[in-house]
């Protein structure tokens, strides 16, 4: 079995407000994609440490639709 980001995945959508405007906040995806200092090519276990999240979460950066507002959300991991 495998813990896996449920957004990642696309098992789940999340969709949070923003609390700037209350518009919608998209998630753009994961945080280690905007961290290019680091090529794709590390394995999948340093790339969890690089954005900083502990090992059974997954950082996502979510923009608001509105006002382009983002802020970090932790995803928890699932068991797939
Ligand atoms: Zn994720
Ligand atoms: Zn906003």
């Amino acid at each position: 079995m495998d813990m896996v980001c449920p957004l990642c995945n696309g098992i789940q959508e999340i969709i949070d407000q923003c609390n700037i405007c209350g518009s919608k906040m998209i998630d753009e995806g994961p945080l280690v994609n905007y961290l290019d200092d680091y090529s794709p090519y590390l394995s999948n276990d340093i790339t969890q440490l690089v954005d900083g999240a502990p090992h059974d979460k997954c950082m996502h950066l979510f923009k608001c639709e509105r006002c382009e507002k983002d802020k970090r959300i932790e995803i928890q991991r699932v068991r797939i």
